[in-house]
């Protein structure tokens, strides 16, 4: 019998490697611009014609090669990269597979002219795998690869080809993401001869996305840096206030390499959670290093995708560094036209110094009224029922679940970095209230303005989550219990959550025939009116709002609508001593200056917007 098996001749296997390795002319671009910074170049200039179908040019100034390597470039599993699979396991280089030159000479014409320092240039030539013609040729040190006439011999795969404009946008992407991930190197793209990307060697991330986006966009973004299980994670993510407009942007990085990966992004978009409306989509660059071995970068032929050895540890990592960005007054909404460019951190930081106590006194008097306070208006009291929201004071009702200083140091103690952005608070310098609605306070670098009914909305809503954390929630005892009546669908609602709400220092009592009786319920402030509270809470429970399914879950669910019931209202005049209270325990939760609903608490003003308003300048 005649012998079946055969060994396929090289071209072809080439070419079979280039179904996997080279789709389109932007694969043929990233492949060229990695092996280019690679080389080291500082400088890579990519020109294509007609969407990269007709020509494909990459020049730079990197290390270039010698005659013999420039043809040996050409071999399939040729690179000068890697030699053993120790070298595989901690591979630093964008390539190390030696497949996407013969995998792209297989499929096109390719000139490749290369030259290393001092040495006589190099010219290679290639049609369809073919070596035409070797020689010399003057050039400088670098390497300049020009692909023509991509799919000319396949031409199955160039049907295959989007428009001139679609594979033009890729490319523009596959550049962006290489230049976002090497900053020190500079990059131009052409197409037809315009102009698309020019973009000089970075001194930072900041001035890279301002160079491809624009400053307004760079001046969308907050500085991000943790380090946490030998997992760092930097780079910049979108204020919430503006994540709800405008084009959404993700890049994501592992030790310098682009890569995909929805997990992450969610993990990122959990670490926004109350801070945005759900839906709202912000713009992410993360840049995520590793100990050495805990990533496995060689399971996508075009390396697309990575695998993490832990991957619920760098899921965790993500979600945490985003978090604690978010608590810094940077993230806050802010009125600037041009707001300072964001801070790159450098984890890991030092922990933060929680916030100064306030005086005994102070806190009296935000809660605990010498006289009870007036009781508002409109609070109706039940027909023949027990009077409404009168509870007794007793004591500190801020107790524990007020504050929370120990927060911050658990990560300190256990050796991994603290907590980025210490929600320090701001310098608190006189208060005033405007309006009886808005808090304005004097910071060093400008004003802030503070929404009273956001911002005690974000204290309730910590506040209870800790309590229901540690097992503490204030609550106090009715004088009167409260009967309250309801419809079925909140009958269900509380007897359902009943252990959730006794938790949140409700105690409340089923009567039978849609009848609870209350004996108890927490008392965050003087001005509040218990049973409308209650019943507005259980109102919005039981017909579901977007604040209720955008918890996640019933503790969430209960605590995120207390607070929105029961922080003061706008409209209510507050004492200084009262501003001051709000202020400095705003300042104490993790996300002081985002309300609940993924509003903003605080927004702010800079000096320098002023002075640039009032002409200040020069
Ligand atoms: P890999 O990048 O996986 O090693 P390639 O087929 O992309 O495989 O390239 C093969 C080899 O050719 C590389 O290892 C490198 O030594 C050399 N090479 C390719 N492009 C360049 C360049 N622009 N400058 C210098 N050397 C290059
Ligand atoms: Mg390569």
């Amino acid at each position: 019998m005649p012998r079946r098996i055969h060994i396929l001749p090289d071209t072809l296997a080439n070419q079979i490697a280039a179904g996997e390795v080279v789709e389109r002319p932007a694969s043929v671009v990233k492949e060229l611009v990695e092996n280019s910074l690679d080389a080291a170049a500082t400088r890579i200039d990519i020109s294509v014609q007609n969407g990269g179908k007709t020509e494909i040019r990459v020049a730079d100034d990197g290390c270039g090669l010698g005659r013999e390597d420039a043809l040996l470039a050409l071999d399939r599993h040729a690179t000068s990269k890697i030699s053993s699979v120790e070298d595989l396991r901690a591979v630093r280089t964008l390539g190390f597979r030696g497949e996407a030159l013969p995998s792209i000479a297989s499929v096109s014409r390719m000139t490749i002219e290369t030259a290393e320092p001092g040495g006589v240039g190099t010219r290679v030539r290639v049609a369809g795998g073919r070596i035409l013609g070797v020689e010399d040729c003057a050039r400088q040190a670098g390497t300049t690869v020009t692909v023509q006439n991509l799919f000319f011999n396949v031409p199955a795969r160039a049907k295959f080809l989007r428009s001139a404009a679609a594979e033009t946008r890729a490319i523009t992407d596959v550049v962006t993401t290489l230049a976002l991930a090497n900053l020190s190197a500079g990059f131009r793209l052409e197409s037809n001869d315009r102009t698309l990307l020019d973009l000089p060697p970075a001194p930072d991330l900041v001035a890279r996305l301002a160079a491809i986006w624009g400053d307004e966009f760079a001046g969308r973004l907050v500085g991000i840096a943790r380090e946490r299980d030998g997992i760092t994670v930097a780079g910049l993510v979108e204020r919430p206030d503006t994540s709800v407009t405008g084009p959404r942007r993700v890049y994501l990085f592992v030790a310098g390499r682009p890569f995909r990966d929805r997990e992450i992004v969610a993990a990122a978009e959990r670490g926004y959670r109350t801070t945005i409306p759900s839906g709202a989509r912000p713009s992410l660059f993360l840049y995520l290093d590793v100990p050495p071995g805990s990533v496995d970068v060689n399971v996508h032929p075009t390396k697309a995708e990575v695998r993490f050895r832990d991957r619920e540890l760098v899921l965790a990592a993500v979600e945490d560094a985003v978090r604690s960005a978010l608590g810094t007054l940077e993230s806050s909404a802010t009125l600037d036209h041009f707001p300072v460019a964001p801070q790159l951190r450098s984890a890991p930081v030092t922990p933060p110094t929680p916030p100064e106590p306030a005086p005994e006194s102070t806190q009296l008097a935000f809660f605990v009224p010498a006289t009870p306070a007036p009781r508002p208006a409109d609070a109706g009291a039940a027909p023949g029922g027990s009077a409404d929201a009168d509870v007794v004071y007793q004591g500190d009702l801020l107790g524990e679940a007020g504050r929370h200083p120990e927060r911050g140091a658990g990560p300190a103690e256990q050796g991994s970095a603290a907590p980025a952005v210490a929600p320090a608070t701001p310098r608190r310098s006189a208060l005033w209230q405007i309006h009886d609605t808005y808090i304005l306070a004097e910071t060093s670098s400008g004003l802030l303005i503070i929404d009273q009914h956001s911002a005690h909305e974000r204290i309730l809503f910590e506040e209870m989550m800790n309590g229901f954390e540690n097992g503490r929630t204030s609550s106090q005892r009715l004088l009167f219990p409260l009967t309250l009546r309801l419809s079925p669908a909140e009958y269900a609602v509380v007897t359902d959550l009943r252990s959730i709400f006794d938790r949140a220092g409700f105690e409340i009592e089923p009567f039978g025939g849609r009848t609870i009786i209350v004996h108890a319920t927490p008392a965050p402030h003087p001005y509040f009116n218990a049973e409308r509270c209650l019943r507005e809470m259980i109102a919005e429970l039981a017909a579901g709002s977007e604040l209720t399914r955008a918890a996640k879950n019933q503790h969430e669910r209960i605590a995120m609508t207390f607070a929105c019931k029961a922080a003061i209202k706008a409209g209510q005049r507050l004492s200084t001593r009262e501003m001051e209270e709000l202020y400095d325990r705003l300042f104490a939760t993790e996300l002081p200056s985002h309300d609940v609903h993924g509003r903003p608490a605080v927004i702010r003003l800079s000096l320098q917007e002023l002075e640039r308003r009032f002409g200040r300048h020069g």
